[in-house]
């Protein structure tokens, strides 16, 4: 167990990230690192807890309901990072602190319907922008409508029992510098103009960045890494 994130990997990591902070002339503190331990077993978030990352993140509800059956909270702050069907809201308010992947209207309101019931004051939510155009991705059209992209997100944030903290993104899968860098320029642009124009928005988590772009968000502003290979090696 001890070995599973080899201290090695994760010095690496924060290495990179210390380095690319100082390219950017950033804090190398400003920002967070997200394992996630989606497709790993429940041993993975196990040995995650040993670490002084505090946080977990998953992308289904049903695989974080296994995990959890099986080792507990372990004191972790768990993270929704993936789709989130509307029908498994009810499910994901009872299993997640943090919601990053809120994108639609629709889910949102939803999810403070589910807040209430649960008797959660607060939920804390990220809002998903779509910033790169791919019609795979999933989240409020920041690339295709910037105007439906805001008009959404203030609706998230008129949301009585969600607080949004801010924004996540996803980079298309690519090697292109100049995409991925544009994609996250995007996504913080976006969030500035979020927090001018809409009431009750937080502009400071841009949770931006996964193992093959993480330098480039760090870059960029990213305030959250979501990292599952660059930290805990390849999925099963
Ligand atoms: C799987 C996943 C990640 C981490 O992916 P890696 O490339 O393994 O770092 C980050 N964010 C989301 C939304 C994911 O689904």
């Amino acid at each position: 167990m001890a070995d599973v994130i080899p201290g090695e990997r994760l010095e690496r990591v924060r290495n990179d990230v210390r380095e690319a902070a100082e390219r950017s002339g950033r804090d190398p503190d400003a920002v967070e690192i997200l394992p996630v331990t989606k497709g790993h077993p429940a041993s993975v978030v196990r040995a995650v807890a040993e670490t002084d990352l505090g946080r977990v993140a998953e992308n289904r509800v049903g695989e974080a309901e296994e995990k959890l059956e099986e080792v507990g909270r372990l004191g972790l702050e768990w993270h929704m990072v993936g789709h989130l069907q509307r029908n498994k809201a009810a499910r994901a308010v009872q299993v997640f602190d943090v919601i990053e992947s809120v994108d639609s209207r629709r889910l949102a309101r939803k999810l403070d319907r589910e807040a209430r019931k649960a008797g959660r004051e607060h939920l804390e939510v990220l809002c998903q922008v779509n910033t790169s155009g791919e019609e795979s991705k999933g989240g409020f059209p920041v690339a295709e409508d910037e105007e439906e992209a805001l008009a959404g997100v203030a609706e998230v944030c008129e949301q009585e029992r969600l607080h949004v903290r801010g924004l996540m993104t996803m980079a298309p899968l690519t090697d292109e510098e100049s995409v991925l860098r544009e994609t996250f320029r995007v996504c913080r642009r976006f969030g500035r103009r979020c927090g001018q124009e809409i009431v009750g928005f937080e502009s400071d988590v841009l949770s931006m960045g996964m193992s093959n772009d993480f330098e480039i968000a760090v870059e960029e502003g990213s305030t959250r890494l979501r990292l599952g290979t660059a930290l805990l090696g390849e999925r099963p």
